[in-house]
């Protein structure tokens, strides 16, 4: 089959306006896994993302209301770029998510470009963009459009991505307070999240977000536990003090928004207690 290798966004998006059904292939850990095991039909041609350069980068904004500002992230840069370095200091969250992906061999190939373009809920890179509340930003030959990442994702592998638009990258704001990432799954690496969970401080809001994944045909945000723990505590401040029982009702509280399914990885009511055991545990690392 031909495979177009481009250098330019704008060569992507003028063969993607002659050929809307082209697939495109980033780092190809998803497509090439479905295309082998016959789950997808082998394409009449590829366009092969990897030569583009601006896709692989990313950059720093400042914020013109006087806040840390804002980072956009190339659709195709590999997760071995997320692991360590200026990028991890901004976001540890999505750092450590992504070091939980694969295997190396994976992460430097694999992109978050192409965890929204599959858009599985056990995605390891979806509840990192939902916690940081990350705008997608997307291109045709037809313009632009900016999506919040919740209004990205509408289903299992399903997305509002039209035929012949590309994904260039996300923006997410750099915020002051703790984050991090868990997952469990059935063995410590190679492994897809049986639950997967993203909380994430904004001291400057006196905020909380918390995201699971691999509990919900989306990713989901759990309002409920959000709103409560703000009206508990002072999240303005550096120094939280957490008990026992306010990471035991925030864990609760994020189970009870959870919407598990028993499946060939897990049951629901084991994901359900791993919800709110994570939940309460991320919790309790933000503090200490
Ligand atoms: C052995 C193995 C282990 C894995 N482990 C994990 C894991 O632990 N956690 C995890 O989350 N995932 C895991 N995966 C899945 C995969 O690595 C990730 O989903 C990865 O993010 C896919 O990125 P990619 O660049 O390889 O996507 P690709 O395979 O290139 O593309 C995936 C889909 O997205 C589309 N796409 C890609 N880029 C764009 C773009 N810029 N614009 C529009 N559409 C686009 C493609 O057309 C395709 O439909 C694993 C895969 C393998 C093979």
């Amino acid at each position: 089959m031909p495979v177009l290798t481009p250098s330019t966004v704008d060569e992507v998006l003028t063969h993607l306006g002659e050929h809307p059904e082209s697939l495109v292939l980033s780092g190809g850990t998803d497509v090439m896994v479905e295309i082998n095991m016959a789950h997808r039909k082998a394409p009449d041609d590829v366009v092969a993302l990897r030569g583009v350069e601006e896709l692989r980068a990313w950059s720093r904004h400042p914020s013109s209301a006087g806040g840390a500002g804002t980072v956009t992230i190339g659709a195709g840069l590999p997760y071995a770029e997320m692991e360590h370095g200026e990028l991890a200091e901004l976001f540890p969250a999505l750092a450590q998510a992504a070091r939980t992906v694969g295997s190396p061999q994976i992460r430097a190939a694999g992109t978050l470009g192409g965890n929204l373009g599959t858009c599985s809920p056990a995605g390891d890179g979806l509840p990192v963009l939902y916690a940081l509340d990350a705008v997608v930003h997307l291109r045709s030959v037809h313009g632009r459009r900016d999506v919040p990442v919740a209004d990205f994702m509408t289903g299992v592998k399903r997305n509002v991505l039209d035929a012949g638009e590309l994904i260039t990258g996300v923006t997410m704001p750099i915020r002051a307070g703790w984050q991090g990432y868990s997952k469990v799954g059935v063995r410590n690496a190679m492994v897809i999240a049986t639950v997967s969970v993203c909380l994430a401080m904004d001291r400057d809001e006196g905020a909380v977000s918390l995201a699971l994944g691999a509990v919900g045909t989306t990713i989901l945000r759990c309002p409920d536990a959000e709103n409560w723990l703000a009206g508990e505590l002072d999240l303005t401040t550096a120094h939280l003090d957490i008990s026992d029982a306010v990471a035991s009702e925030f864990g609760r509280r994020a189970a009870a928004t959870a919407a598990p399914i028993d499946d060939h990885r897990s049951t629901a009511a084991y994901r359900g207690h791993a919800v709110s055991v994570l939940a309460s545990r991320l919790l309790r690392r933000a503090a200490a």
